[in-house]
């Protein structure tokens, strides 16, 4: 038995590997792109039909929102348009159903500041 050893050739490869730094010397262009959103609040109530009701503090037959409808109108709680409309604030009268109808002409009319 002859234990041939195999042929190891340490091969040792030296590649002088050069790094060849390029600096660019132009900068890539950084593009700024400035995109400007503008949401403007667009409120839309539809309904089937007007509440058109008479408003005793108006003298006149006005067009009338339920609370919640006033409430999306003018940005604020259902809660709110309920204290204005029991302070006097805001017109309101009920329904024979027994909901609440705010006036929107005081509603309109109404101090931004109060809600
Ligand atoms: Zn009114």
């Amino acid at each position: 038995m002859s234990s041939s050893g195999s042929p190891s050739h340490a091969a040792g490869f030296r590649t002088a590997a050069e790094t060849e730094t390029q600096l660019n010397p132009t900068k890539p262009m950084k593009r700024r792109t400035e995109i400007t959103i503008e949401i403007d609040r667009v409120t839309v109530i539809s309904r089937r039909e007007s509440n058109q009701a008479w408003c005793a503090a108006c003298g006149a037959e006005v067009s009338h929102l339920t609370a919640p409808e006033a409430a999306t109108l003018s940005a604020t709680d259902v809660q709110t348009i309920f204290r204005h409309a029991a302070s006097g604030a805001l017109h309101s009268s009920l329904t024979r159903h027994g909901a609440l109808l705010i006036c929107l002409t005081s509603l309109l009319h109404a101090p931004q500041n109060k809600f």
